[in-house]
């Protein structure tokens, strides 16, 4: 590498880091082909349930300069929202680990923000765009290539040190980089520990997950009910579901995120009952600004009605 991208690279890097994010890694605009048939073949399946979106631009998908302009690069960051693991009564209703704060589209569009206004001072010609799950971008495969970790079985990327328990976002830019890291090697091996634990056998081979069966989709993005044969498989989650990262050793030893808007919210004195009760504006006042709140009101009460019925108690 030159060293004057290399210092460029460097600079970028120590701001992200000083912004808050937990890792940056660079990798250069190539056609993604093989992840495009990758793509097609779980569309093919049905395996993304009703997420139609998924279905759309692959084009775009697979050529990430089609949706910015002169696109020569990525810059993959990683944000780690872990702030350690919540003990719940047995039998008490479950809220996925991410949710339990400020939603992660805004904590991270405001820090890839600032990210992107350092490097457009750093840099006068830099132009691009900057993305947190909000455009048809192949997150993980970017963040493979940039050397944020590898992709787990379990569909999610994993860092040897940081684990799994991070989002991503990405500058797509005209900035011209060399590999900044070199990709991490695969470390899964011949563990099988998410498949096993996954409760509803949503992972179907080697990162690839049914969403149909997946309870973190059937508690999210399924606005309809939710199955009756996965009802008592949800283990307790009324929105997402962290077990097959919870049983991935390489999250054994993670770091606390130090990120202040994540772990703010406490629902872990909150039985199935508590939902119940709840009034729409009481849930809105209790979820404000998280992704529970995004999900609303009406979903997170009838899956909760779903799971008692299944359980034949009364809604009253
Ligand atoms: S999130 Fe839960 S249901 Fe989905 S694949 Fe992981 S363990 Fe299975
Ligand atoms: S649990 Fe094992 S197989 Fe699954 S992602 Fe973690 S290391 Fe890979």
């Amino acid at each position: 590498m030159n060293k004057e991208q290399a210092d460029i690279q460097a600079k970028i890097k120590a701001e992200a880091i000083r912004l808050g994010f937990s890792d940056c890694g660079f990798s250069t605009i190539e056609p993604l082909s093989q992840e495009k048939t990758f793509l097609l073949t779980w569309l093919k399946q049905s395996y993304h349930a009703d997420l139609q979106y998924m279905a759309n631009n692959i084009d775009k998908r697979e050529h990430a300069d089609l949706l910015v302009e002169e696109a020569k690069s990525v810059i993959s960051l990683s944000l780690n929202y872990y702030k350690g693991d919540i003990s719940y009564e047995f039998g008490q209703a479950k809220i996925s680990k991410y949710a339990l704060g400020r939603d992660y589209h805004k904590v991270v569009k405001k820090k890839l923000k600032a990210l992107f206004q350092y490097i457009e001072i750093l840099l006068p010609h830099f132009k691009g765009r900057y993305f947190v799950d909000s455009a048809p971008v192949m997150d993980k495969v970017w963040a493979v290539k940039s050397g944020l970790g590898w992709m787990g079985k379990n569909g999610n990327i994993i860092h040897p040190k940081r684990g799994s328990f991070f989002f991503i976002g990405e500058i797509i830019s005209n900035l011209e980089v060399e590999s900044y890291h070199d990709e991490i090697q695969n470390y899964c091996g011949t563990c099988r520990r998410c498949i096993e634990a996954c409760p509803t056998q949503a992972i179907v081979s080697n990162a690839v997950i049914d969403a149909r069966r997946c309870i973190s989709y059937q508690t999210i993005e399924n606005k309809g009910s939710i199955p009756n044969n996965i009802v008592p498989l949800l283990n307790d989650y009324i929105f997402g579901c962290d077990i097959c990262q919870d049983v991935c050793p390489w999250n054994n030893k993670v770091a606390i995120s130090s990120e202040i808007e994540f772990g703010t919210l406490d629902v872990s004195k909150l039985n199935y009952r508590d939902y119940l009760k709840m009034n729409e504006e009481e849930f809105n006042t209790l979820f404000e600004g998280s992704p529970v709140k995004r999900a609303g009101y009406l979903k997170i009460q009838n899956t909760v009605k779903q799971i008692l019925s299944h359980r034949n108690e009364n809604l009253d």
